[in-house]
């Protein structure tokens, strides 16, 4: 049986990191699972992040997360590039299981797991991640000034996308596979009198094309069959996200949508001595400094309820 740690920390972005560093320089020698895969989160997947304070010129994203992982790494954070695949987080002593079966003890989890977007499903759609598709407009609609762009989906989320990006575009075309939009009345009313938003009722996307960035769509009519191009060289995807929870579904509270549930302001979860933090916990911002801001966050309590189990 393996020592009992001071906090595990279960996930390797922004928030992870940060909960990371924050917890190695308060002497608790956190042990950090990466995950197998996608260490280094969501960011590894994006080529220039432009509205992370203090890289004045920008920065790649794996540039980005690479100094966060040195940064941990420096104060003595244990880094594991390892899923954990079972947990038990319900007594004083929490356990958390790796890959190869090995149990690892703590008294605090800090569970920063990450949300994932929902994909398409097609050909090319992650090899032009970053080269004209995305999946966030606040993120990335600078770079599509006078572009002509295309927003899938008919949430609230597609919507707000579409409105904030038609402040850049040349045009955005809204691609909704039924007649109605699920979005609010007041979404759908700013959506309308928008002069540069154009709709594509009854529409999917069949086809991405491109090579080194994205070139056009083929839209195929839900109703018809029917195919039509649509020569785009933006594509924000915005049918919804799945927050990483599997793992924790019976063991903490957890939202309608799966999001881990905290007593905000704090990162508490509901149970003693875990903390959640980053887009695992996050609907609504789901921002690299966001989540390294809860990351933070995160990382005090567990410092806190640690000193006073002391
Ligand atoms: P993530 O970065 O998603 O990290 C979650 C981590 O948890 C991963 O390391 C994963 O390996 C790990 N994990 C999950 N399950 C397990 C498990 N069972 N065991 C071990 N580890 C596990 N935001 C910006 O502010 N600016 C941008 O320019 C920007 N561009 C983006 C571009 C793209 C393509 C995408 C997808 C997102 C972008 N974002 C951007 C959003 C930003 O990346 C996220 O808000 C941020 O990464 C969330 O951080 P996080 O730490 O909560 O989760």
């Amino acid at each position: 049986m393996s020592d009992v740690r001071n906090v595990i920390i279960i996930g390797s972005g922004p928030a992870g990191y940060t909960a990371a560093l924050y917890t190695a320089r308060a002497s608790l020698k956190p042990l950090v699972f990466e995950g197998a895969v996608t260490a280094g989160g969501a960011l590894m997947n994006t080529t220039e992040v432009e509205n992370f304070p203090g890289f004045q010129d920008g920065i790649m994203g794996p540039d980005l997360m690479d100094n966060m992982r040195g940064q941990a790494e420096r104060f003595g954070a244990e880094l594991i590039p390892d899923d954990v695949v079972a947990v038990d987080l319900t007594g004083e002593i929490k356990t958390v299981t790796d890959t190869a079966g090995t149990v690892h003890r703590a008294k605090a989890v800090i569970v920063t797991t990450g949300s994932q977007h929902r994909k398409l499903g097609l050909p090319n759609e992650d090899a032009l991640s970053g080269r004209g598709v995305s999946w966030c407009a606040t993120c990335d609609g600078f770079f599509f000034k006078e572009h002509d762009i295309a927003v899938i989906g008919g949430g609230d989320t597609a919507i707000e996308e579409a409105t904030f990006l038609s402040r850049f575009a040349k045009s955005v075309t809204i691609v909704h596979r039924r007649d109605s939009l699920r979005a609010s009345k007041a979404m759908q009313d700013r959506a309308f009198a928008d002069p540069k938003i154009k709709f594509a009722w009854d529409s999917e996307v069949a086809e991405i094309h491109g090579e080194q960035k994205l070139t056009g769509l083929t839209l195929r009519n839900t109703k018809t069959g029917e195919t039509s191009a649509l020569p785009v060289t933006g594509l924000f995807i915005a049918v919804g996200h799945d927050p990483r929870t599997e793992l924790f579904k019976d063991q903490l509270d957890l939202d309608a949508e799966g999001y881990l549930k905290v007593d905000a302001p704090s990162t508490r979860t509901s149970l003693t001595g875990v903390f959640g933090a980053g887009d695992v916990v996050d609907h609504t911002y789901r921002q690299a400094i966001t989540a390294a801001g809860t990351g933070c966050s995160a990382a005090l309590d567990a410092e806190r309820f640690l000193a006073a189990l002391a």
